[in-house]
């Protein structure tokens, strides 16, 4: 570094790069981010305003709990949160009841789950405690959180995780962003830029070599870049596709112990409200959880739009993977058909747009966020190391409850960018 200011390459201009860019560039370093997209986001990508009426979300949409980094950025932003209040109900494949969150046997998984001394994975934890037939409704409701929520393997997740997750103490309610996801983001490009980082779209980084001691970035297209320090925030699938120098690679390796789940989200804009028109009150219905292709679906309570999104998440997304967005919004419209015991095109008549994003099909996404695995903890310690020039940052490298979120990534895109500054 001959006297000039660092110059450090961030690769991916998602939450992680973004905050990591700005906590650096604040502090007088020179920041270029490289993000394969025209845009910045990444797994937070907003919607035209046009299309469903207000920006929608088509990656990331909720603020879980705390998440004190997120809440912070939204105050220096200006930006309020709208708490999500209102009723779950679920559909057994008969009739639509409100949802019956108190298992009898919640107390007793409770207390198992709180003398666990050794991690071992979901599956096996069910198998060991939890076998007998008086156990199927808890067995399936664990399941559908695990794959659902957390988008999760049983066979592979770590049950301490799931045990910090649910029984970790702190907030468990779930919030949006007044205007949504997008305009977080665009506070923190608008700050990036004004402590002069340059954010270069298009670019999509293939190689990471070290040549006579300094750093080189290379792209698609021919771009070569050279530098002081590189932080890598793509997608833990992504990681395979850059080439790296043999002692970076050995340490992504460790990766492979995070696992990274999928999600399909549909968006669906209706001319009406028409679930709201039916014999059971669902005036003030948030979640709706069903065993339906598409089994989960939410409202936009408490605001009014006409607009249901349709949740598919975990291992079995596998079996939609030779759907394309039309294929996707017609299993969205059976699924509600079927819930709502309406004819098909009834529900096809009402519809006014769609979208829907099957996350794996992302190319520079590859799925939609991590969750942990026995050996998670160990890998990630590992990986978010200062160690070398090449810094591994995201949502996949954060220790806190909430892997997987926006706040996951924002919290380690600070924590790198600090670790750096910390020399
Ligand atoms: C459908 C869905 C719903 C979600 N819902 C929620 C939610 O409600 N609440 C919540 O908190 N979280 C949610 N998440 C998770 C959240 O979106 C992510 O955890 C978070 O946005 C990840 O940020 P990141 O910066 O770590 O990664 P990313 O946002 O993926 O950023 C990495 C960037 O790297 C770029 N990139 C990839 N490869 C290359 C390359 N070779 N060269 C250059 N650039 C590259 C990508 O384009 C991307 O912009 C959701 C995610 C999905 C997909």
């Amino acid at each position: 570094m001959s006297g000039q200011a660092e110059h450090i390459v961030i690769v991916g201009a998602g939450a992680a790069g973004l905050m990591a860019a700005r906590a650096l560039a604040r502090a007088g370093r020179v920041v270029t981010i490289l993000e394969a997209r025209e845009r910045c986001g990444g797994r937070i990508h907003p919607l035209p305003a046009a299309q469903f009426g207000y920006p929608a979300d088509a990656g990331a949409e909720f603020i879980h709990g705390d998440a004190p980094v997120t809440r912070a950025l939204l105050r220096e932003a200006g930006l309020a949160s709208q708490l999500i209040e209102g009723r779950q109900w679920s559909f057994n494949g008969a009739t639509l009841s409100r949802e019956d969150r108190d298992d009898p046997h919640e107390v007793e998984l409770h207390a198992v789950l709180g003398q666990l001394q050794d991690d071992l994975t979901v599956a096996d934890f069910l198998r060991r405690h939890f076998a007998g037939a008086e156990y199927a409704p808890l067995r399936t409701s664990i399941g559908r959180m695990v794959e659902g929520y957390d988008a999760a393997d049983p066979e592979r997740a770590s049950t301490l995780a799931l045990r910090e997750e649910w029984m970790g103490g702190g907030d468990h309610t779930q919030a949006r962003i007044v205007g949504g996801y997008g305009r977080l983001i665009d506070f923190l490009a608008g700050d990036c830029r004004r402590h002069g980082v340059a954010i270069r779209f298009g670019s999509v980084v293939s190689a990471i070599t070290e040549e006579g001691g300094a750093l080189v970035v290379r792209s698609d297209g021919g771009d070569v870049r050279a530098c002081d320090r590189i932080i890598l925030t793509v997608p833990l699938p992504l990681l395979h596709d850059i080439a790296l120098p043999s002692s970076v690679r050995a340490r992504a390796a460790a990766a492979e112990d995070i696992g990274f789940g999928n999600v399909i989200k549909i968006l669906m804009r209706f001319t009406r409200p028409w679930w709201r028109e039916r014999a059971e009150d669902l005036a003030d219905m948030t979640f709706l959880l069903s065993d339906q292709t598409i089994p989960v679906w939410w409202t936009r309570y408490p605001d009014q739009d006409p607009v249901l999104t349709g949740w598919f998440g975990g291992p079995r997304t596998a079996e939609l993977d030779s759907l394309d967005q039309q294929g996707l919004i017609e299993a969205g419209l059976d699924s509600l058909a079927a819930i709502f015991r309406l004819p098909r095109d009834d529900v096809a008549r009402d519809l006014v747009t769609a979208a829907a994003t099957n996350w794996a099909h992302d190319p520079f996404a590859r799925g939609a966020y991590s969750w942990a695995t026995p050996q998670t903890r160990a890998a990630q310690a590992s990986l978010a190391r200062a160690e070398g020039l090449v810094l591994f940052s995201g949502e996949a490298l954060y220790r806190g409850r909430d892997m997987g979120t926006v706040e996951a990534a924002l919290a380690s895109g600070l924590e790198t960018a600090e670790l750096i500054l910390r020399g």
